[in-house]
């Protein structure tokens, strides 16, 4: 049995050697324990410091270490896509190079995988401690909506670092949307999931690539790929406008009928004026993001262009240059 451990890694010379220190004796354990031999892809993100550099040392030094070089930065979905597009492995690993997602972790994952009753184990922050109030609130909100307006479970707190089996990567790689939106993917395709809780750590060394309006566009742009109830509300909306407007046309009419028209009443006009307006630009905007993502989507371009790989597969080029517009 191979596993494939899957690293996206975006300017992270500095937590590189700690990662690679930490997961060589884990590779160990698990050949011991499980008999699982390990390929390490590591997925370089279009880095700007020393990463494809470490990366390349990596390669030399330990056989079970590969790489893929991004010649830009594509974006972490894009980089988890390329190591599941390139990877051989029977059982698939994803973790973040930041040591967050605690190589130790790995053999008791294994083991449940191993019990054969799951086709998938996946890790969940046990909670949200460390994390600034207002993200956390954000969060949790972005959970509950998108579980309302979306048929794919997405569970709160659910992390990327799971355990797969080939068979969930497989129906993964089936997907092959341009707006690529991880956690309803993995929700969407199914299977039997154990959730395997553990301690959020902080990461061992450089900073986070997410700001927060990154993370804030990243939970719009699931929402928008996950579901189409946003157009249902503003289509709701409109229906709603104009059944108010007609009622109080009858109103008027038939008050100006028995009062007379007093000229009395334009700054109620002027506000409803605004107040239409604009909820008509945020429906035009809400159809607006759906359009510009089936626009994106029609160009198919490819997902990810790579520069550099430590080496190349036989079905190599078939896999991984070549978009596929399946
Ligand atoms: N990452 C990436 N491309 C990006 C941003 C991040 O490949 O554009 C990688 C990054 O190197 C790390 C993982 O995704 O291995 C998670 O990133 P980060 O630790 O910054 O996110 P956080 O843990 O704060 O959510
Ligand atoms: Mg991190």
């Amino acid at each position: 049995m191979l596993l494939s451990i899957i690293v996206p890694c975006y300017n992270e010379e500095s937590v590189l050697p700690l990662f690679y220190d930490a997961i060589r004796p884990i590779a160990d354990q698990l050949l011991a324990e499980h008999a699982w031999e390990s390929e390490i892809v590591f997925v370089d993100d279009g880095s700007r410091d020393r990463t494809v550099e470490l990366l390349r040392d990596f390669a030399q030094r330990d056989a079970r270490m590969k790489f893929l070089s991004f010649s830009r930065n594509f974006g972490k979905e894009a980089a988890m896509l390329a190591g599941l597009e390139y990877c051989r492995g029977d059982y698939i690993v994803i973790m973040d190079a930041d040591l967050q997602h605690p190589p130790a972790l790995l053999p008791k994952m294994a083991e449940i995988m191993c019990g054969g009753d799951y086709d998938c184990v996946a890790t969940k922050r046990s909670s949200r401690s460390g994390e600034p109030p207002l993200r956390s609130w954000f969060a949790r909100l972005f959970y509950r909506i998108i579980n309302k307006l979306s048929d794919a479970e997405i569970v709160d707190g659910a992390c990327d670092f799971r355990l797969m089996k080939r068979s969930v990567v497989d129906a993964i790689l089936r997907m092959r949307e341009y707006n690529r939106f991880s956690k309803g993917i993995f929700g969407w395709v199914g299977f039997r999931i154990y959730w395997l809780p553990f301690e959020n750590v902080e990461r061992a060394a450089g900073e986070t690539k997410w700001s927060f309006w990154k993370l804030f566009r990243y939970a719009i742009d699931g929402i928008i790929n996950f579901s189409t109830a946003p157009m249902v509300i503003s289509s709701v909306m409109g229906v709603l406008f104009c059944l108010l407007a007609f009622l109080w046309m009858i109103f008027i009419i038939v008050k100006t009928i028995i009062w007379g028209d007093p000229v009395a009443g334009w700054p109620t006009l002027a506000c409803l004026l605004l107040f239409i307006g604009g909820s008509l630009h945020i429906s035009l905007g809400i159809i607006g993001q759906y359009l510009g993502k089936a626009y994106m989507e029609s160009k198919h371009r490819p997902h990810y262009i790579v520069r550099e790989v430590s080496a190349p597969l036989p079905y190599y080029e078939e896999r991984v240059y070549v978009p596929d517009h399946r």
